[in-house]
């Protein structure tokens, strides 16, 4: 197997794009891609600062990693969840890799934000532990971007996430949800930053390619909680048609953006308040993380 650009021995085969790449011409590759979601959505210019969220997982600390050799102004958000173990080894894979690369790393617990940490929003709610931990994650991630002065949140989102959550909201026809699968989400309200994800045209497999090669120690653990997740079922699923027919996710991924997205936007724009309580956006009088933080406080 020879690499495409230089002809040396290929370390890594990419069957969807019937190429196959050495070491550092992978780098070069994976980079180039980031380049071109940056590029294609405009995430965001060179001389803004980004608020990059990391969970010590191989996809924000790689997505992290890119930034700073792209020479970006980033500052890392760690949200810590309270999920035992897996949340204690997470936050030090963070707090090394900033220690390391010498840039700022914040660090939010949720027990303090919202009153418990998220095993017991879990059994406070009685709901999914990820329906209260991603309510708390995306509450979080736009205000400490706003009171910090970051314009952008950037996650580590890859094509194998964002295909299976798409997946997910077309098995349901989740027609909320549809228009808001974008790799990048402007800002419609003064109090809400913009979002994006610079490695949406990467697999996950390319992402822990890029992150062994780098050398970044991630957490290799998965949160105890995603065992059982409606999300990794449908990962499965769309890892079986993938291999049955290579690009398959990127094809369903990138056909719904171009092709199929602006049919589901919605004509008439929802109307955004002001959460009566924290003064974050909402579309009624007080915000879900408020009534959540009030449910957990109501219960303990
Ligand atoms: Fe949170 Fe669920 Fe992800 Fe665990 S798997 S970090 S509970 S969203
Ligand atoms: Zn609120």
């Amino acid at each position: 197997m020879k690499c495409r650009k230089c002809g040396d021995t290929a370390v890594l085969e990419l069957r969807r794009h019937n190429a196959a790449f050495c070491a550092p011409d992978f780098l070069e590759f994976f980079r180039n891609q980031v380049r071109e979601a940056i590029r294609k959505y405009r995430m965001f210019t060179s001389d803004e600062p980004i608020l990059v969220a990391v969970s010590g997982g191989k996809d924000s600390l790689a997505l992290w990693d890119v930034l700073i050799g792209e020479g970006y102004r980033t500052t890392g958000l760690y949200l810590d969840l309270g999920i035992f173990d897996y949340s204690v080894e997470s936050r030090a894979k963070c707090e090394a890799f900033a220690a390391a690369h010498g840039v700022p790393l914040l660090v939010r617990r949720v027990e303090e934000e919202v009153g418990a940490p998220v095993p017991v929003i879990k059994s406070v709610t009685r709901r999914p532990p990820c329906s209260g931990c991603g309510l708390s994650k995306r509450y979080l991630m736009n205000r400490v971007a706003l009171d910090e002065g970051l314009p952008v949140v950037a996650t580590g989102h890859n094509l194998d996430d964002e295909a299976a959550t798409l997946f997910g909201s077309v098995m349901h026809w989740q027609m909320d949800a549809l228009p808001r699968q974008s790799p990048a989400l402007p800002s419609t309200h003064p109090k809400l930053v913009r979002r994006v994800k610079p490695l949406y045209r990467l697999s996950e497999r390319e992402t822990a390619a890029y992150a062994f090669l780098r050398k970044i120690d991630y957490i290799v653990e998965e949160c105890p909680f995603a065992v059982g997740a409606t999300s990794i079922a449908h990962k499965e699923t769309l890892n079986r048609l993938e291999d049955a027919s290579p690009g398959a996710k990127h094809n369903f991924l990138f056909g719904f953006l171009e092709k199929a997205r602006p049919a589901f936007e919605r004509a008439e724009a929802v109307e955004l308040h002001e959460c009566a309580r924290c003064g974050q956006v909402t579309t009624g009088t007080l915000c879900a993380f408020c009534k959540l933080a009030d449910q957990v406080k109501r219960s303990i």
